[in-house]
């Protein structure tokens, strides 16, 4: 018997994220592009949020009367957020590195059409009209055991 898929709050965002994702970039191009784009911004966010945090914190050294209501978050606090921002920073670098290889990928039309038939298979439009008339259907059946567990 197949296990059940956690259906938690956290984990029902996950499949939504997910299968969006699938269904609004449905080609291999348009996956490595939003891989891509996605680890970019993620570097480019992180990298921004640590110089500031770390501008802040040498601002504050060479400024130890630094009134008290600017301290609305510690020095141990900024301290702690670099250091963890460092990591994910290297660890997005490394990442970076692996894609990399992947963008010098080049697939064929032919290949790129499985790829949009698969993902329409995935992930179907949540709104595409026979979708809704199939859903309609199913929950209208009487006395189905399972069919809270299927959507
Ligand atoms: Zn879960």
């Amino acid at each position: 018997m197949a296990e059940e898929p956690c259906q938690c709050s956290d984990c029902q965002r996950f499949y939504k994220q997910h299968d969006r994702l699938i269904r609004e970039f449905p080609t291999f191009k348009q996956q490595q592009e939003l891989n891509w784009a996605s680890i970019q911004s993620f570097r480019t966010l992180c990298n921004k949020v640590t110089d500031e945090l770390q501008r802040e914190l040498s601002e504050r050294e060479s400024n130890e009367l630094t009134c008290i209501e600017k301290k609305h978050i510690s020095d141990l606090e900024i301290t702690e957020a670099i250091d963890e921002l460092e990591n994910v920073n290297a660890h997005l670098y490394s990442i970076e590195v692996l894609m990399e290889r992947i963008f010098e990928t080049k697939i064929s039309n032919h290949i790129e059409s499985k790829f949009k038939e698969i993902a329409n298979e995935l992930a179907p439009d949540p709104l595409n009209m026979d979708r809704l008339i199939l859903n309609r259907l199913f929950h209208q059946t009487p006395d189905s055991p399972d069919k809270k567990n299927i959507n």
